[in-house]
């Protein structure tokens, strides 16, 4: 039997706007451990700063919310110490692609075994909805009264780019299908990241749940590779949905790392405490 959804949840009340996508990713992220049945303390959730790390108080698990833009090197750190934790690291648009960038290409160039959750509602939208590299070329943001002078960064070109093993995108709009995405992100061995395409009802006044609506196409399996994939990411007239790209075959970091090869134990079971008193004293 499923863990109770109940489980994850704690006292702190929801301060998310009305409308907010975050309420179905928050959901649909509680629904997939509960149906996984992975047991609170065996979960590690990092978030960063931004509408999205608000859900930090408010799922109960081993939660850390660290700086902007850090939310993966958190998660990469948790699973390097210990494997029997399901690690998921959930990150804005804005953290990821501007302070966190590098870190998304070097988890899924090492094939680290956690799931990146990004949250994109295509602003800065905790700090009143200054520009993301995912807001439309053109587009008036606050600090940019006559429009966005450079290109969107289209999250699964850039994904697709560094050869993921796993890459799904999911709309805050749909948080069933969003669920069943997150299961198979969980499930997969290697980093899966996904792109959720979130509703910002506050400062996105133009992807609206209608505009979605008018555009999403659900895939029905994945691409069959790499090219294949690219041409499903594309987002010029339908937005595809679903699981993009999937790959089995890549080994994780922990398949490729010898020196950990035949051990059984985990890092943090090889913790010791070391008496450094008497090195202490030399500093005195
Ligand atoms: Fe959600 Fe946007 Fe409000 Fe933030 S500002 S809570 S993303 S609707």
């Amino acid at each position: 039997m499923a863990i109770p959804i109940s489980q994850y949840n704690t006292d702190v009340k929801n301060s998310w706007c009305m409308g907010c996508g975050n309420y179905a990713i928050h959901i649909a992220m509680k629904k997939a451990l509960s149906e996984l049945d992975i047991v609170p303390n065996q979960t590690f959730i990092s978030f960063d700063i931004g509408c999205n790390g608000n859900g930090a108080d408010k799922i109960k698990v081993n939660a850390f919310k660290g700086l902007h833009g850090r939310s993966i090197p958190l998660a990469i750190g948790s699973h390097l110490a210990n494997r029997r934790m399901t690690v998921i690291a959930t990150i804005g648009d804005g953290g990821c692609l501007h302070e966190g960038l590098n870190h998304l290409i070097h988890a899924i160039r090492s094939n680290y075994d956690i799931t990146i959750l990004i949250h994109n509602n295509q602003n800065f939208a905790l700090t009143t909805g200054q520009a993301t590299a995912t807001t439309k070329e053109g587009k008036r943001m606050y600090a940019l009264p006559d429009g966005r002078p450079e290109r969107e960064i289209n999250i699964g070109e850039l994904v697709l780019g560094s050869k993921p093993s796993f890459f799904a995108r999911g709309y805050s709009g749909d948080p069933l299908q969003l669920t069943e995405i997150i299961k198979e992100g969980i499930k997969h061995k290697g980093c899966s990241v996904i792109e959720i395409l979130q509703v910002c009802t506050t400062y996105n006044k133009e992807s609206t749940p209608q505009w979605f609506t008018e555009r999403i196409e659900k895939l029905e399996s994945p691409a069959l590779d790499l090219n294949n994939a690219r041409d499903a990411v594309s987002m010029d007239e339908k937005i595809k949905t679903g699981i993009i790209y999937k790959n089995d075959s890549i080994p994780t970091f922990y398949d490729r790392l010898q020196n950990r090869k035949d051990l059984s134990t985990e890092l943090v079971d090889e913790v010791k405490q070391y008496d450094i008193s008497k090195l202490l004293k030399k500093f005195k």
